[in-house]
């Protein structure tokens, strides 16, 4: 799981800098992550997303990824020409 040291600030746009030090364990579903601002001295909270969600959000770029192939099949190849005489 990868957890950014540094955030933008929703609000002024500065990067906020992560308070909370990594466990040693590494980070668990549902940890509160603290962020404080550079900018405006904002405390911002984020939550390690599970890993069920983290498995629906790649499935839906995948998903996502299939539409874009499908799109790209239905566009004929350009058929060679040693063919097309035969
Ligand atoms: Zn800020």
């Amino acid at each position: 799981m990868e957890i950014p040291d540094s955030i933008e600030c929703i609000d002024c746009g500065q990067p906020a800098r992560r308070l909370t030090p990594q466990p040693e364990e590494g980070w668990t579903p549902g940890d509160l992550i603290a962020y404080r601002c550079t900018g405006c001295n904002d405390r911002w909270d984020m939550v390690v997303a599970s890993a069920e969600q983290t498995d629906a959000a790649s499935a839906r770029a995948s998903e996502y990824r299939a539409a874009i192939a499908e799109r790209h099949d239905s566009i004929p190849p350009p058929a060679p020409r040693s063919e097309s005489i035969e």
